[in-house]
Parts: C-alpha cells; structure tokens; sequence
C-alpha cells in the first residue's frame, strides 16, 4: 500500500549545542561542524519536502542558533512554502538575532527549558547562566509577537516542579506547554537510573497536570504524556515508522524519527544523492518497519496493532538490541520485566548525570565515500 505523504520535516540542522543536557535526543556519536550540509543543500531539501506534502518544518538541533546560515535557511523554507518552527535552547538568541528570523518569515518558536529555577536549569543543562538567558529569550519572542511554545522535558529531578513550571510557561506568555518525558536511548539511556521517576512522583504529575488543564483553558494549552517505563502500552512512536514524519540529520540522512541512527542495519538514503520522495517512497530503510508486516509476535494480529504500530523501534533496539522486536514497554512483550528492573535500579540510585559532550572522542565521520 503507498504511504501517505510525511506532515513534517525535522531538519536537524547541527549537532553542535552550547548545552549539555544528559537526556538529550542527538546520538552519542555527533556530527562536526565540517561535515553539516550546505544553505544551498538544505534550500533544495525544503523545497523537496514541501513537494513531497510536508507542511512545516522544526528546525531543530543541536542548537539551530549555532548555524550562521539560519535567517537563509528560514528564508529558504518559508519560501518553499512550510511553516517555520524553531525549536531552540534560547541561550544564543537575542533580539538583534531574532528580529533577523522574523525577518526572514519565522512562524513560531518552542523554547525548552530545563527546570523552573535557575540552580536546577543550570545544573541539569550544564550550562552556567543558561536559565537566565532563556527568560530574557522568552520575553524577546513575545515581544516580536510571535506564538511561544515552551518545553519541558521532565524526569526524576525535576517532576516535582512541574507545577512551577507550569507557572513559568503562564508568566513568559506562552500558549502551550509541551510536558515531554524523557525517551531513554541514546545519552537518556546512558543517564537512566539518575533520571527515571517514581510512580508516585508520576501520579502526582499527573495529577498537577489534571488539575492545570482545568485552571488555565483556554489560556494555556498543555500537552503531556505518560512515560513509557510506568505505561502498559506503548505510545504511536512517531505516528508510526515512516508514516507521518522525516527527519534530516546534519550530515544528510534521511531518518523516518531522529533517533533511528541508532538502529544498526538500515541503510538511510542521503539527501546529497536521494531526494525526499525517492527515500519515502522507495527506499527498504523506510519500508522496513513500515505497517504491519513486519510485526512479530504478540503485535501480529493485536487489536493494538494499527493503533500504537508495535511501539518504538529504537526503544525495541536499545533495551533489547532487536530493532523489530515488540516495544518492551508494552505489558504483553514477554521483555517486559527489564523495564521494572530499571525502575527498581532507579529507586536506589544517585543523582550525578554523566553529561553530554562534544568532544574529539564523540565526533564521528560522516564523509561520504
Ligand atoms: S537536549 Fe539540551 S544538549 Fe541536546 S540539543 Fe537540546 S538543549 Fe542542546
Ligand atoms: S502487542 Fe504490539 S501492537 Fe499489541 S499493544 Fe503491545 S506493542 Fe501494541
């Protein structure tokens, strides 16, 4: 059956970012600067996505506010015809900066923050005087009128000011508030045991948020999932593998969710010599976890199946090393066990983070030969 055509791109324009946040979503192998694609590359890719059916783009990162080349690039994709969304850390934004993106046709922007004060900001980006910036970040995004969405990727060490930061996102304006729990592959899985939470820090979130939700509508929009650790089924992974969404990683892959990288065995096509609709259309990598062919058993068959479409691969492939088995965070995967182990491993565990870094040691190639 041919696909829909993607809503969205995520164009992950750099890996570099001024943060070090111990969850982030960038493989633990990064992209350098040298090896980032072109303006002109990245122009070409938005029109090919608008071509395709996408309708907007996040730039994304990293920190998109590291490329030089932005204004050109927000430039190019408004031109292109999608909806701009800049998803920043907000430490490298300023007027000056921000009025040059407005400029350039801006659209919207999502601000993520680390906690709701600075001492745990700070702390858990590893960025002294981070928490400041993104306040006076905040203020600069309202003032040039444009929609504010802020982001908060929450876990142990900061669930319990979620009703601050709830706060935070009604005092700096904003019109939604994204509660995101942390997914743990990648530099989260690295950080597990010090970031998982409690079922009872979760129910109490859960509940803030209930009871949010009824206090501010029509003022704040807050979006919230539960985590898959104290979930019994998994969640829609990003719609669906290549069903709703493409990512580009800074050296050009083209990913069906921006984590896929982490699956070994899949040969992503690369924008430098596969366009957007071959790759979607034709390409094994994005076929190979698409619909319900693929499915093993439990998933082959489940009710569940064209509704949460087996859970997420690359939680499949960090927790079990098989990218096509069933999710683990789904009570019927007989690997369901080892998600209440790391949550009892988490229960007694210490709160360092060993921080993310972007170092000679991380940096890998991604020259093509
Ligand atoms: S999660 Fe943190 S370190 Fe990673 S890109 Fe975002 S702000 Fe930077
Ligand atoms: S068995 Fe598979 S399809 Fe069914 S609920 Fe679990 S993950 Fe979803």
């Amino acid at each position: 059956m041919r696909p829909e055509p993607p809503l969205a791109l995520l164009a992950e324009l750099t890996h570099r970012c001024p943060l070090r946040c111990p969850y982030c979503s960038n493989p633990t192998q990064l992209t350098g600067a040298g090896e980032e694609l072109d303006t002109a590359t990245w122009a070409r890719v938005f029109a090919e996505a608008a071509a395709l059916g996408c309708l907007q783009v996040h730039l994304s990162g990293g920190e998109p506010m590291a490329r030089r080349d932005l204004p050109a690039l927000v430039r190019a994709a408004q031109g292109a015809g999608l909806y701009t969304n800049l998803i920043t850390s907000g430490v490298l934004l300023d007027a000056p900066r921000l009025a040059e993106l407005c400029a350039a046709g801006l659209d919207h922007v999502q601000l993520s923050v680390q906690d709701a004060a600075a001492a745990g900001g700070d702390r858990i980006g590893g960025y002294a005087g981070g928490h400041a910036r993104k306040l006076t970040a905040a203020a600069v995004i309202r003032a040039a009128g444009l929609p504010l969405t802020l982001n908060a990727v929450v876990h142990r060490q900061n669930l319990d000011n979620l009703e601050q930061l709830i706060d935070l996102a009604l005092d700096l304006g904003a019109g939604r508030l994204e509660v995101a729990h942390v997914q743990y592959y990648g530099w989260a899985l690295a950080n597990r045991a010090a970031l998982l939470p409690s079922r009872a820090q979760l129910e109490a979130a859960t509940a803030v948020v209930a009871a949010a939700r009824r206090a501010h509508a029509g003022r704040l929009v807050i979006d919230y999932v539960v985590p898959d650790y104290h979930a019994a089924r998994p969640k829609a992974c990003m719609g669906g593998w290549g069903q709703r969404f493409l990512a580009v990683s800074p050296a050009g892959r083209i990913l069906p969710c921006h984590a896929a990288e982490s699956i070994p065995g899949l040969d992503y096509p690369r924008v430098q010599q596969t366009s957007l609709h071959a790759a979607w259309y034709a390409s094994p990598a994005f076929a190979r976890f698409r619909g319900t062919d693929w499915m093993p058993s439990p998933c082959r068959g489940c009710e569940r199946a064209e509704i949460d479409w087996g859970g997420c691969r690359c939680q499949a492939q960090a927790l079990l090393g098989d990218a096509a088995a069933t999710d683990p965070a789904c009570d019927r995967s007989p690997r369901h066990g080892l998600l209440a182990d790391a949550l009892a491993e988490a229960a007694s565990a210490g709160q360092d983070f060993a921080y993310r870094q972007f170092s000679e040691s991380n940096i890998r190639s991604d020259r093509i030969v």
